[in-house]
């Protein structure tokens, strides 16, 4: 009796760690695939003029008006830029 209760708890961890796994493998498949993705998903990167740093615009701040913006990774930049230009 001793013996099948042990067999059982053997087998209890068993699947468990089968199943752990199977969710490492699921996980791994499902992050290569969303990893995947990624590169398709295209963002439109400006340069900042001052250090050559790549922006996103809607993170970055800008200088001028709509027909010509220039943006620039951090206020330190921008002041750079406006110091060269006035
Ligand atoms: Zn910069």
């Amino acid at each position: 009796m001793l013996r099948l209760a042990l067999l059982i708890v053997l087998f209890a961890l068993a699947a468990r760690a089968f199943w752990r796994l199977v969710d490492g493998v699921v996980d791994g498949f499902t992050g290569r695939a969303r990893r995947g993705t990624v590169p398709q998903r295209s963002v439109s990167m400006v340069r900042d003029p001052v250090c050559g740093t790549y922006v996103i615009p809607d993170r970055a701040l800008a200088v001028g008006d709509a027909s010509q913006q220039v943006f620039f990774c951090s206020s330190r930049c921008r002041d750079k830029y406006r110091a060269k230009t006035a």
